[in-house]
């Protein structure tokens, strides 16, 4: 698969809750004759006391994602960096943060970054799922990646705005042919920015089926119910109004979005075993 980098409208961010702002850019490429977009998205936030940044972005958006930061910091400095993984779209802007905001730790599983990032070992802050930050009015707790990618994938949750960041969780295939025969979960230009219910129509089923048997193909396996019943309990004990992933739209209708993507999730695993 191969993108470019479209210029405009993501280069703004967009608030999606108080304090709470959805940054990175997205990626293009050409399907059928057509644009289409890939998100690689951040999200910042911002409590009274502290900011976090939940993915860094793609390197090829560094200069992107410095400039909403700086924008959406409004002078304030960023106090942590929380990668849900170490994977170039979600860790890759990670030195240039830390140089460009000299008191920023990384926070999460970050059990190999001194490997990657020797000059970076003593601002390292391992968090492990379940516990969290004190961001000042606002709490930032670490989760569990109930569909996970790596073995150290962590979500977030922030009790402010209500979000929940899922890394490369529920991303949906629209509607959009897709470059060559991938099916990464792409959008149209115009629509980079939109909240999923603001999109012209939902995933089917059956789309959402197509995406989660081939980014997520070990759901071919394992029956996700019970991660799905984890969500759900999760999502009981910490309400959230948004899920926020790293390659899709942010979904403010989470209850329809939950039943489409677990009937999704179900559909794979049971036709992987006909
Ligand atoms: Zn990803
Ligand atoms: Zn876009």
């Amino acid at each position: 698969m191969s993108f470019n980098i479209p210029g405009g409208e993501t280069a703004t961010g967009r608030v999606i809750g108080e304090g709470a702002y959805w940054l990175g850019g997205c990626l293009s490429a050409s399907a059928e004759g057509q644009e289409v977009h890939y998100h690689v998205s951040s999200y910042l936030v911002i409590g009274s006391k502290a900011s976090i940044l939940v993915d860094t972005g793609d390197p090829a958006h560094r200069g992107t994602v410095l400039a909403q930061l700086e924008r959406a910091l409004g002078g304030r400095t960023l106090d942590y960096v929380f990668p849900t993984h170490p994977e170039i779209p979600h860790a890759g802007n990670l030195p240039f943060l830390l140089a460009r905001y000299p008191s920023a730790v990384v926070v999460g599983d970050v059990r190999d970054y001194a490997l990657h990032f020797p000059e970076y070992a003593d601002r390292l802050m391992a968090k492990a799922a379940g516990e969290s930050l004190d961001l000042g009015g606002r709490e930032f707790r670490f989760l569990p990646a109930y569909i996970r990618d790596l073995e150290n994938t962590l979500w977030g949750y922030d009790s402010g705005a209500r979000i929940m960041f899922v890394s490369d969780g529920f991303s949906y295939i629209h509607d959009i042919p897709a470059p060559d025969e991938d099916d990464e979960p792409v959008h149209l230009p115009g629509q980079c920015r939109l909240l999923s219910s603001e999109m012209p129509a939902p995933p089917s089923v059956e789309q959402a089926a197509y995406g989660t048997g081939r980014a997520l193909y070990w759901t071919k396996f394992v029956d996700v119910s019970l991660a799905f019943q984890a969500i759900e309990d999760t999502l009981a004990s910490h309400p959230a109004r948004l899920i926020a992933p790293a390659h899709g739209n942010v979904i403010d209708d989470v209850d329809s979005m939950l039943k489409t993507s677990l009937a999704a999730h179900r559909k794979v695993y049971e036709g992987s075993r006909l």
